[in-house]
C-alpha cells in the first residue's frame, strides 16, 4: 500500500480491515518526518507517544470495537491549538515551554474521531505573518523549492502536508494562513464559516476572525476532517447550533470521473480584484485556466462587485491588531509566559518588570502588531480607526450577502503571485502586509474559503486558486473544488525531493 497516494478514508478502512496497522503507518511517517524535516523545519515537536497511541488503537480494532472516520490516521497539527501534555509554542518564545493540560476542542474532536497526533506545526509568531519568517523557530521552507517560504502562518502544515509527512494536518486562518500557505505548497486548505469549528483550545490571535481548518492533499480529505472537527462546543458562545453536514458523503454523490456538472452553478468574479490586484501573469494564467474548466463543466461565470474589498487590508490590520493587542495582554510573564530573569525581583518597579518579560517574550513583528492595535484602540482614536474599521466591515459583509444573491460561489486567486524568496519582503511589513489583499475579505466577513492546487508557475511553484461560499455553505465551496481537482494535471503530484 503506497501511503502517499491513498486518502484518509481509505486508510482509516486499511487500517480498519488489518491490511496496514496504525502503528505501521505512524512509523512510516515519523521516519519520513526525521529524515526530511530538516529540510524544511516544518515540525516544532514530535509527539513520542505517538507510536503508543497508535497501537492503543490497534487494540481497540483488534477487539472488534467500532471506531470513528479517522481511526488510526497520523495527523499534524498547527502548533497554535492546545494539545493534553504536548508543548504547545504558537511559534513564540514566549510559550516556550508550555504544556497545555487539555486538548483544543478540535484537538479533542480529531482524538475522538481516532485519529493520532503525529506533531506540532512551525507557524508565523502567534500566526502573525504571511510566510513564516517570524516563528522562533526559524523559517519553513517550502517543499516545492527551499529558496522559497512555505508561506505563513500555517507554513509548517503546508509545507509538512505537501511533503506527506502524515495524512492530513490542522491550521488556523485568520486572515488567510490556511489558504495561502495551502496555495504555496500545493495542498488543498480550508477556511470554515466562522462558528462552524470551535475556537476553544486555540491561542486566540483576533477573536472574531479566527477559524480552523483542515490543510490535506485532497478535497476529499478536507471535506471529511472539516466534518470531523465542525459543530457546536459549549466551551466556545461563537459556535453555531447548525448541524453538520455530510460533507464527504455529499462529495461522494458527485463522482469525479463523471465529469462533475456545475451546470446550474454561478460563479461569481469580484470585478475589483481583477483590476487592482497586480496579478503576475502565471497566477493569472492559472486562474483563467480554473474559471475555462469550471465553464466546460457547465458553470456559469458572472461579475460580482464587493467594492469594500479594495478596504480589506487596512480594515483587517487595524481590527487583527486591536484584538491581538487585548488578547496577547495575559503573556505578562506573571500569570502566563515568558518569565526574564531577574536577580532580585524585590526592587524591580513594575512597569520594568513587564517590560523586560514581555520585550524578551515576543518577537519583532508581534510587538508591532501590539503597538498599532493599543494605539488604534486608545481613546481618541478609538471612534477614527478601530470603529470605523468595524463599521466598513459591517458594509464589507452586506455586500458579500448580496454577491451570493447573485452567484453560489466566488472564485479569485489566493495570493496575487505564488511563493516568493527567503528573505526577500520580511524587511518590509507593509509590503507583506499587502500579501493578504485577496484572502483577508473572507475572514472579515465570516464566510468559508478554500484554496485548491491548480497550476504551476514557470518556476515550477504551486499555485491555488481560492473559493468562497455564502455563510454555511461550504458544501457548494466543495463541489466546485472537487470538479476543479478532478480537471487539474497537479493533482497528486509530489515536489520531486519528496517522492
Ligand atoms: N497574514 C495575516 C496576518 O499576519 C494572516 C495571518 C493569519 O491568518 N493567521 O495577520
Amino acid at each position: 500500500m503506497d501511503l502517499l497516494k491513498i486518502n484518509i478514508s481509505e486508510l482509516a478502512n486499511a487500517i480498519k480491515n488489518k491490511k496496514i496497522s496504525s502503528v505501521e503507518a505512524t512509523e512510516f511517517f515519523l521516519k519520513r518526518i526525521n529524515t526530511h524535516d530538516k529540510k524544511l523545519n516544518s515540525f516544532i515537536s514530535i509527539n513520542d507517544k505517538a507510536v503508543e497511541q497508535a497501537k492503543l488503537i490497534d487494540d481497540k480494532i483488534s477487539k472488534g470495537e467500532n471506531l470513528g472516520s479517522m481511526a488510526g490516521v497520523p495527523i499534524s497539527i498547527k502548533d497554535m491549538l492546545c494539545t493534553k501534555n504536548l508543548k504547545t509554542t504558537a511559534g513564540s518564545k514566549m510559550l516556550s515551554n508550555f504544556i497545555p493540560p487539555y486538548d483544543s476542542t478540535v484537538v479533542a474532536r480529531l482524538k475522538q474521531a481516532g485519529a493520532v497526533i503525529l506533531g506540532k506545526t512551525n507557524l508565523d509568531e502567534f500566526a502573525m505573518g504571511s510566510s513564516n519568517e517570524t516563528s522562533f523557530y526559524g523559517p519553513v521552507k517550502n517543499p516545492w523549492n527551499t529558496a522559497y517560504v512555505a508561506g505563513g502562518s500555517s507554513g509548517g502544515s503546508a509545507s509538512a502536508q505537501a511533503a506527506r509527512f502524515g495524512m492530513g494536518t490542522i491550521g488556523t486562518d485568520t486572515g488567510g494562513s490556511i489558504r495561502q500557505p495551502a496555495s504555496f505548497c500545493g495542498v488543498v486548505g480550508l477556511k470554515p464559516t466562522y462558528g462552524r469549528v470551535s475556537r476553544y483550545g486555540i491561542v486566540a490571535y483576533a477573536s472574531s476572525l479566527d477559524q480552523a481548518g483542515p490543510i490535506t492533499n485532497s478535497v476529499a480529505d478536507a471535506a471529511l476532517m472539516l466534518e470531523v472537527i465542525s459543530g457546536h462546543d459549549q466551551n466556545d458562545g461563537t459556535t453555531s447550533q447548525r448541524s453538520v453536514p455530510n460533507f464527504s458523503h455529499l462529495l461522494n454523490a458527485c463522482d469525479s470521473k463523471n465529469l462533475q456538472s456545475l451546470k446550474n452553478l454561478k460563479i461569481g468574479v469580484i470585478k475589483e480584484y481583477m483590476k487592482g490586484g497586480g496579478l503576475c501573469e502565471d497566477t493569472n494564467a492559472t486562474f483563467n485556466a480554473a474559471l475555462d474548466a469550471a465553464k466546460k463543466l457547465g458553470a456559469e461565470i458572472v461579475e460580482v462587485s464587493i467594492d469594500m474589498s479594495e478596504h480589506a487590508v487596512p480594515m483587517y490590520y487595524l481590527i487583527a491588531a486591536s484584538e491581538a493587542s487585548s488578547n496577547l495582554a495575559r503573556y505578562d510573564g506573571v500569570r502566563f509566559g515568558h518569565r526574564a530573569s531577574f536577580e532580585n525581583l524585590s526592587g524591580i518597579e513594575l512597569d520594568k518588570f513587564y517590560s523586560r518579560n514581555r520585550g524578551e517574550g515576543f518577537g519583532s513583528e508581534v510587538q508591532r502588531r501590539i503597538m498599532i492595535g493599543t494605539y488604534a484602540l486608545s481613546s481618541g482614536y478609538y471612534d477614527a480607526y478601530y470603529n470605523k474599521a468595524c463599521q466598513v466591515r459591517r458594509l464589507l459583509t452586506n455586500q458579500f450577502i448580496n454577491a451570493f444573491k447573485q452567484c453560489d460561489v466566488i472564485a479569485s486567486p489566493v495570493t496575487a503571485t505564488p511563493a516568493f524568496k527567503i528573505g526577500e519582503r520580511i524587511s518590509d511589513p507593509l509590503k507583506m502586509y499587502l500579501n493578504d489583499i485577496f484572502t483577508t475579505s473572507t475572514n472579515l466577513a465570516g464566510l468559508p474559503g478554500m484554496s485548491v492546487p491548480f497550476g504551476l508557475s514557470k518556476d515550477k511553484l504551486p499555485i491555488g486558486v481560492q473559493l468562497t461560499a455564502g455563510h454555511f455553505a461550504e458544501e457548494k465551496m466543495l463541489k466546485v473544488a472537487s470538479a476543479l481537482e478532478a480537471n487539474t494535471t497537479v493533482t497528486g503530484v509530489l515536489p520531486h525531493d519528496f517522492n
